[in-house]
């Protein structure tokens, strides 16, 4: 599972962050995690308190937040919601919701532009998974 190099990932991260800055502990850490980004939360979770042994974030609290995606119109600018989209998504039943989380690629054939109807859109947020904050604990003496 995935979820597993993420929290290596997430762990690498924030120990490097913490030789850089002298401190050899963290008391919280805050993920985000898009709501398009194929993660299974207590997976994640589960592989974060196994890994987490032994490095500056045994001790830490982890706080995982979700965030809600949104697009923006490359063509008119406009900013909108996968919530808003979701309509669009249901000719295609649980087939559209399964399409868009495995194939996130695929989503540009499924949603269009709100506004203007263009297809060509970024998605904004909520996609991946991010460290929003950390708080070091402690610092090297
Ligand atoms: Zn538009």
């Amino acid at each position: 599972m995935h979820e597993w190099s993420l929290a290596e990932g997430i762990i690498a991260t924030i120990s490097d962050e913490c030789s850089r800055l002298s401190v050899d502990s963290v008391s919280d850490v805050d993920l985000s995690v898009g709501e398009l980004a194929q993660i299974e939360l207590p997976v994640l979770r589960e592989a974060l308190r196994s890994l987490k042994k032994g490095t500056v974030m045994s001790g830490c609290r982890i706080h995982i937040s979700q965030e809600k995606t949104a697009f923006r119109c490359r063509k008119c600018g406009r900013n909108w919601s996968f919530s808003d989209s979701r309509k669009e998504l249901e000719p295609l039943g649980d087939g559209g919701d399964n399409a868009v989380h495995y194939i996130p690629s695929s989503i540009n054939a499924f949603i269009s532009c709100p506004s203007c109807g263009s297809p060509d859109f970024d998605i904004s947020s909520g996609f991946g998974l991010r460290i929003s904050r950390f708080k070091p604990g402690g610092r090297r003496i």
